[in-house]
Parts: C-alpha cells; sequence; structure tokens
C-alpha cells in the first residue's frame, strides 16, 4: 500500500455503521423490566408494530427475531400459496426454482434453501446496483415456469422495483421484497418494503436503525399477518394444551428488543438526514479521483443511504486477485483497487468492506443457475476478465467497489481524514 504521510489513525476505531442510540431506547427497556414484562409479549412490541406499520404505509406488521426469520416466513407464505401446503417436514418450494438478488447479503436467498427451493440468481445492473429488470426479463424466457422473485435493496438504494413488479405481474409471478438494509427509502413515492407481496426488514446491529437484533413482515393482509405471528411463536393451537398441526419457530421478537427498536423509530428521518450528508460528503471530496459514488435512480427514488460505496473506474485500478479467502495486489502510482484502499483504511483504524459477494460466485451456490442480460458473462464470472462484455454486471462491481465507513456519528472531521487517505491511494 502507499505511504500514509502525517496523517494519524483514529484513536477509536471508525465503524462501517455502528449503532446510534439516543436515550429513549433505554426508556422503554427499563420499563420492560420494571414491569417484568420481558418474553415475547409486551406494550412495545405492540406500540413498534403499530408505529412501524404507520411510517412505512402498511396494515400489518408482525415483530419477529430478526431480518431472516421475516424473510423465511414470506417465502414460506409465497410457497404455500403457490404450490400448496407443504407435506411435514418438506420446504414449500421443493422442486421450484425462484429468482433471487446476486449482489445481496446471503440472509436474502437462504430461505429459498431452507424451503426447499433452488434460486437462480439475476444479474445486477449498474445504475442501482440491484435486480437488472432486463436480466429479470431473460430469466422468465429460460424458466417461464417460475412463480416467485427474492428482490433485495442493496445498502438502501431502491432496485427499479416497479419494474420488477410490471414484469412479475405479466408473468404471474409472486414477489417477496427484502428491504432489510433500505428502511425508510422510497420508490416513486412509496416506502421500500410495501412493493412485494410479503415483505421483510431488518434491525440487526449494523442497520439504520436497531434492536441489536430483530426484524419485522410486513403486509396489508390480515390473514398472512396472523399466519406469521401464529408460525413464529410454534404454531400453537388454540387448546388448552401445546396442540401442533403445522411446524413451528420460535421466531417472535422479544419485547426488551423491541424497547431498543421502539426508541429508535422516532429516530429514523434523522439517521437517513445523517447517512445522506456522508454519502454527499463523500461525493464532494472524492470527485477529483478516478471513481464514482453508489448510483441511484434520482428521478424515482430517494435512498436512506445506508452505506456509502466507491467504484473505481476501470482504468484506474491496480492489478489485484482474490482467492476463496485471500488477496494479492499491487500498488501502482496513480492506480489503486479496493484492498488495497481497504487496507490504507484499516491502518487509520477505519472500517471499511468489500462490496458484498454475489452470490453465484459463492461456494455455497456455485452450481446455481445465474442469468445475465445477453452477450453478459460468458466467460468465467471468477475470471475477472476486466472491462470486456465477457464478464458480468455483480463480479464486476465486486471487483471494482467497496463500502466506505458510514457512521452516522462520523463527524465532518473524522471523514475528511478517511477522503484524505483515498486520495493517497491513488496517489
Ligand atoms: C441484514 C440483512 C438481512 C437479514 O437481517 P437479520 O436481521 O440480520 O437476520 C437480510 N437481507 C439483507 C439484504 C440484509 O442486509
Amino acid at each position: 500500500m502507499k505511504e500514509l504521510g502525517n496523517i494519524r489513525p483514529f484513536e477509536e476505531k471508525l465503524w462501517l455503521s455502528s449503532p446510534t442510540m439516543h436515550g429513549d431506547e433505554l426508556r422503554y427497556v427499563t420499563e420492560a423490566y420494571e414491569t417484568n414484562w420481558l418474553s415475547t409479549v409486551g406494550e412495545n412490541i405492540d406500540a413498534l408494530e403499530r408505529g412501524v406499520a404507520e411510517y412505512v404505509g402498511c396494515r400489518h406488521a408482525v415483530a419477529l427475531s430478526c431480518g431472516t426469520a421475516s424473510l423465511h416466513l414470506a417465502v414460506k407464505l409465497a410457497g404455500e400459496r403457490l404450490y400448496g401446503m407443504a407435506r411435514p417436514n418438506e420446504g414449500t418450494l421443493r422442486g421450484h426454482k425462484v429468482f433471487c438478488s446476486d449482489m445481496t447479503f446471503d440472509a436474502t436467498v437462504n430461505p429459498v434453501a431452507y424451503e426447499d427451493g433452488e434460486a437462480v440468481f439475476i444479474d445486477t445492473e449498474r445504475n442501482t446496483w440491484n435486480m437488472d429488470p432486463a436480466a429479470l426479463e431473460r430469466a422468465f424466457a429460460l424458466y417461464p415456469e417460475v412463480r416467485l422473485i427474492v428482490a433485495a435493496h442493496l445498502y438502501g438504494t431502491p432496485a427499479r422495483i416497479a419494474e420488477i413488479r410490471r414484469i412479475a405481474d405479466s408473468h404471474g409471478a409472486l414477489i417477496v421484497e427484502d428491504a432489510a438494509e433500505s428502511l425508510g427509502a422510497m420508490y416513486d413515492g412509496r416506502q421500500t418494503g410495501t412493493f412485494g407481496d410479503y415483505n421483510a426488514i431488518s434491525f440487526n446491529g449494523n442497520k439504520i436503525i436497531t434492536g441489536s437484533s430483530g426484524g419485522m413482515f410486513l403486509t396489508d393482509s390480515r390473514a398472512d399477518a396472523d399466519k406469521v405471528r401464529k408460525w413464529s411463536t410454534q404454531s400453537r393451537e388454540a387448546a388448552p394444551w401445546y396442540q401442533h398441526e403445522e411446524i413451528g419457530y420460535n421466531y417472535r421478537m422479544s419485547n426488551v428488543i423491541a424497547g431498543l427498536v421502539r426508541g429508535q423509530l422516532p429516530h429514523l428521518p434523522e439517521h437517513i438526514a445523517q447517512k445522506k450528508a456522508i454519502y454527499e460528503r463523500y461525493r464532494e471530496g472524492l470527485a477529483d479521483l478516478p471513481i464514482e459514488m453508489n448510483p441511484f435512480d434520482g428521478e424515482r427514488s430517494e435512498p436512506n443511504y445506508w452505506l456509502s460505496c466507491l467504484l473505481i473506474r476501470e482504468e484506474a485500478m491496480s492489478p489485484m486477485v482474490r482467492g476463496e479467502r485471500d488477496f494479492l495486489y499491487q500498488s501502482v502510482p496513480g492506480r489503486s483497487c479496493p484492498q488495497e484502499i481497504l487496507d490504507m483504511l484499516a491502518a487509520i483504524r477505519a472500517e471499511g468492506r468489500p462490496v458484498w459477494k454475489p452470490m453465484h460466485m459463492q461456494p455455497i451456490y456455485r452450481m446455481n443457475a445465474f442469468v445475465t442480460v445477453e452477450g453478459n458473462g460468458r466467460g468465467q464470472s471468477n475470471a475477472y476478465i476486466a472491462g470486456t462484455e465477457e464478464q458480468d454486471v455483480g463480479s464486476d462491481i465486486f471487483r471494482r467497489g467497496l463500502c466506505l465507513p458510514s457512521d452516522n456519528k462520523m463527524t465532518p472531521e473524522q471523514q475528511s481524514r478517511v477522503i484524505e487517505v483515498i486520495h493517497r491511494s491513488f496517489a
């Protein structure tokens, strides 16, 4: 890596995205403690469910233990509606393919496997870093029998969800919307997490508001909300004893966690404003470098700016190779690469991260089908055939992109230091 010169490391580590608390959280948690409502029932859960439903504009919100649990039950509901009740101990998607976002966190797609379905990954578009509607259309030409789409909004930037909805409708398919990273983001003036037939959000420790953990299932359907509530509490039937007629899960949110999230919720708009300011400072501070920021459709969408990312232009990339767990790069004057920038950030105790490695490149999903727009990805996506049509979009963004420290508590002074380090990486 290049010289840091006189740039000092931070006294305390600067995080990618850490919890930001305000005080009300503690009040609600203390209330739960003092009134002894310490299980999965209580005022915090009720108030949080009402509050989130009102904020995003849906009829029902069901508080669950995490976003992954919400996605699991969403996918299970979709499977039942599409393919009927599964036999006991059999996933609802057994034998069925599901179109999934490719550049996302694996929690988006694992629930498809939990339900015995087979994920088919859809390549990414350059202008939102999300599911490419053109690749989705092509996937329906290849697999016309598919009836379910799982689509995520990466880093808080809305996917072209209205277009994805139009394509889904024209093929009679349902959508599970993964808004885990995009709470508060809008598309066409509407909140993400309301476009899917089934929707999930997350309150994981690094998300824009957090309960340390937690998630929610969002819907307008009373029946679906009731079903998720029942499944999430071990599918207990209304009988004097523990009576079970369906497989159940222990997925309900605790009233203590709900207290944390309840206290965070009123601060969501403020967190979004802070994240947006961070994104804009990076855009201005890095404008003279051969990079681009993670893009969004400014006409139709308003991101929540959860993570700021950059993409190095091809001509400014220095040689870098990645194995499954390690990497190697050459430090070249006037150029840089994500691993060099990450090394330099780590040297000043700032946390960056590579862009989420696409699902089709993950060993666990490497045998699954992967659909790109025509002409792309004919070469091996791991071969890094830089700058050619041979490479799919997802692996190209993974190769050239990285996530920058985006903590809401980062001061402009701290951010200037990060910006300075990125400049030096191109020295
Ligand atoms: C965080 C995340 C999830 C999972 O949420 P958890 O609450 O951690 O289970 C799902 N999808 C995406 C895209 C995420 O970033």
